[in-house]
């Protein structure tokens, strides 16, 4: 979904705290992910067979693949939603998160791949978050 999309469905705050829950999410997964190879890595007689070592091959390339890509989402999600809620207070009367949306232009090289022409609620000024 677009993040102007996101943010005009839901609200900046809401889309916010929704960014928190599913980075920390991605947290646990990860999180549980190192549990169980690390679980896996001790039940496994991978002494015994050439299928024993094979298996725990597989597991601590699966479970520390997850692990990477977790913390990578974890990062990636909260760091955007930090990024982009610094930039939700209006410049001229401070007000948090009380805008409307103007104009989205995709934007690459921008942290959230968008460039958001935004209006404050209260005072009407109007500045860009990107
Ligand atoms: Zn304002």
């Amino acid at each position: 979904m677009r993040l102007d999309d996101a943010i005009r469905r839901r609200g900046f705050r809401r889309w916010y705290e929704q960014q928190l829950i599913d980075g920390h999410l991605w947290l646990v997964t990860g999180f549980l992910a190192l549990i169980m190879m690390l679980i896996a890595l001790e039940v496994i007689p991978f002494r015994d067979s050439v299928a024993g070592l094979f298996l725990l091959t597989l597991i601590a390339i699966v479970g520390g693949g997850l692990c990477v890509l977790a913390w990578r989402r974890f990062t990636l999600l909260l760091f955007r939603a930090e990024h982009l809620a610094e930039r939700a207070v209006c410049p001229e009367c401070g007000t948090y998160a009380r805008f409307t949306i103007e104009q989205a232009t995709e934007v690459a090289d921008a942290v959230g791949g968008w460039r958001l022409a935004l209006r404050c609620r209260e005072c009407a000024c109007r500045w860009t978050m990107e």
